[in-house]
């Protein structure tokens, strides 16, 4: 038998319901992936690509003119002036560039502060790299974080936060107050900030969002990590890239260059092009936010109580008029028995708490489906 290094974890939740989904023919809410195509026009730069040539290895940094590009956008953005050459690098997907990042910063023995409910990829990241993960544990429903404690959580073996906004599961945004408070933490001790920003442009009421990109103490010390596949509806072509100041983008080479060495070619040339119209990410607060509406009034007369959603393209339901089940029974009941598939939410904390009835549903979908799944969920 193989030693394990991770012999607490199993396929992720979002292989697993989307596996369950498809073997029995539940519509599919559960993994966070649109279930409608990208824009033709990115089908046609990535096959011009190809015809072009550019079809061999690309520097390992990613292709200048995305990375250009990259810094125009958070110029307009967020008046920064990000330096393409040192600052930004083309990576494969944000899952990698968070892996990576981890991988740069943790050492053997390190403490990383991990907001808890989190995404499933990052307490694995930190155990393989001999760090241990130490949840702030976010409470239902406010979710709100104190960074009194947070503060109180750091040490001398503390290394690193682990930050994720809009949050994936719980759709909350930090605000200013948040970003404040942490950028006051990390100056005073010195730890490193991820900030995984891949649905900043996923974001509700007209918010403006929070990068740590805007914060010269959590710039200074911090990788923020974007994501074109949840941008522009790619999940598949793993295509992302992380924002970092020179030194510790530097860092963060050695680690990316031996992991993926670079991401594909033509993909990188049609997003170069594609990014050169804004239009086409800032109109996805406005089509998300209508899908998240969407769900919700189709909901209103269902058992199921949505909390709130201010970003990402997740809400919370609670279900617990419908059912006293853990989650994780009742998700499984749902996607056999009443053809819906969703997240439990207890796999995103450390220490579940045994009592919240919660699941996460994605509302990335097409109308139909939205509507198809509503009707099933309405007669529970
Ligand atoms: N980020 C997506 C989600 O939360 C899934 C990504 C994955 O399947 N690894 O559902």
């Amino acid at each position: 038998m193989i030693l394990s290094k991770l012999p607490d974890v199993g396929t992720t939740i979002f292989t697993v319901m989307s596996a369950l989904a498809k073997e029995h023919n539940a519509i599919n809410l559960s993994q966070g992936f649109p279930d409608f195509d990208c824009d033709p026009l990115l089908h046609n730069l990535a096959y011009r690509a190809m015809q072009a040539g550019h079809n061999q290895y690309p520097p390992m940094r990613g292709i200048d003119i995305l990375s250009e590009q990259i810094a125009m956008k958070y110029n307009a953005l967020h008046q920064l002036s990000l330096d393409p050459v040192n600052e930004i690098t083309v990576t494969a997907g944000a899952a990698e560039a968070i892996y990576s990042a981890i991988t740069t910063i943790v050492h053997v023995g390190d403490e990383v502060i991990v907001i808890d409910p989190a995404y499933d990829l990052y307490k694995p990241a930190i155990i393989l790299n001999g760090g241990i993960p130490q949840p702030f544990h976010l409470k239902t429903p406010g979710f709100k974080v104190d960074w009194d404690i947070v503060e109180g959580m750091v040490n001398e073996r503390t290394r690193l936060i682990i930050i994720n906004t809009p949050h994936n599961p719980i759709g909350r945004t930090l605000k200013e107050d948040d970003l404040k408070a942490l950028e006051a933490i990390v100056e005073k001790t010195g730890i490193y900030v991820i900030s995984d920003e891949v649905y900043e442009h996923l974001i509700f009421g007209g918010q403006q969002h929070e990068s740590i990109l805007r914060y010269p103490g959590l710039f200074n010390r911090g990788f923020a990590v974007f994501s074109f596949g949840k941008t522009y509806h790619i999940t598949g072509w793993r295509v992302g890239y992380i924002v970092a100041p020179k030194s510790l983008t530097a860092e963060f080479r050695k680690v990316h260059q031996f992991n993926v060495f670079t991401v594909p070619t033509p993909l990188q040339y049609a997003l170069a092009e594609y990014m050169k119209e804004p239009k086409h990410y800032l109109e996805l607060p406005g089509f998300f936010e209508h899908k998240r509406n969407l769900l919700q009034e189709a909901l209103k007369d269902s058992r199921l109580r949505p909390l709130l959603s201010e970003g990402s393209y997740f809400q919370l339901y609670d279900y617990s008029e419908i059912s006293d089940k853990p989650d994780y029974q009742f998700v499984k009941d749902l996607t056999i028995q009443h053809g819906v598939a969703a997240i439990p939410m207890s796999v995103f904390y450390s220490n579940p708490d045994p009592s919240e009835r919660l699941i996460r549903l994605c509302f990335g979908k097409t109308e139909s489906t939205l509507l198809a799944a509503a009707e099933r969920l309405s007669k529970l």
